[in-house]
């Protein structure tokens, strides 16, 4: 396994989805293109809105976050005030939402996350919860694609966030293909999670490093299974 893959530091293993600006995995898109044509005869227009992002993405994302220039959420999706927060409690609500430079399943090619593009402009696509629930535009593609996943008919999509678990917040949206996940989270080890904070360029580092166990165990290792 190239450990590159795994933080988000190569585009080697990834092909381009054809008549989007998005990348995948080679060995994952012939079956998301199956689950496309699928969602598609049952009346859905199942795109992607994120799929690979690098290592140097993550990082602005997470140190935007860490510096106050990116809103920051709570639980329940509500702004938090950045201000009253210490670095501690910083940190760990950024990864409630955002990876590590380095910690994304988005590095690995394998995950996307998606929307219907029959109900939903991708201009107006949030990634919030009450997009994917209830009365959402979103919220009968993702039945429909429960219902999939529960007959073992998805293609091999899961959702790694389907509950809350304690680490990453929910996010219905986000669908990880597991012949590939499975194997990346596998070589995911320890070591190489120590090593790449110890040599990435990470606002609060050293509240990360004060906290490497739980980090790795609560927001890598904890996941839902298909
Ligand atoms: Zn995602």
């Amino acid at each position: 396994m190239n450990v590159d893959i795994l933080l988000g530091k190569t585009v080697d293993h990834l092909v381009p989805v054809e008549g989007t600006k998005y990348f995948v995995h080679k060995q994952m898109l012939h079956d998301f293109l199956k689950l496309q044509k699928e969602a598609e005869l049952a009346g859905f227009d199942l795109q992607i809105i994120s799929a690979f992002r690098d290592y140097d993405r993550q990082l602005a994302i997470w140190n935007a976050k860490a510096r106050g220039e990116r809103e920051l959420l709570d639980d329940q999706e509500r702004p938090l005030n950045y201000a009253t927060l210490s670095p501690t409690e910083i940190v760990f609500s950024i990864l409630r939402w955002s990876a590590i430079p380095g910690c994304s399943r988005h590095h690995w090619g394998s995950d996307i996350d998606v929307y219907d593009a029959k109900t939903q402009r991708p201009e107006m696509v949030k990634l919030i919860s009450s997009e994917c629930e209830q009365n959402g535009p979103a919220a009968a593609l993702h039945d429909w694609l429960d219902a999939h996943m529960l007959q073992g008919s998805s293609f091999g999509f899961f959702r790694p966030y389907r509950t809350d678990r304690g680490g990453v917040s929910p996010e219905r949206w986000h669908l990880s293909y597991y012949p590939l996940s499975r194997r990346f989270l596998e070589a995911y080890t320890f070591s190489i999670f120590k090593n790449n904070i110890e040599n990435g360029h990470i606002h609060f580092k050293e509240v990360v490093l004060d906290n490497l166990p739980e980090i790795y165990q609560r927001f890598l290792m904890n996941f839902d299974l298909p």
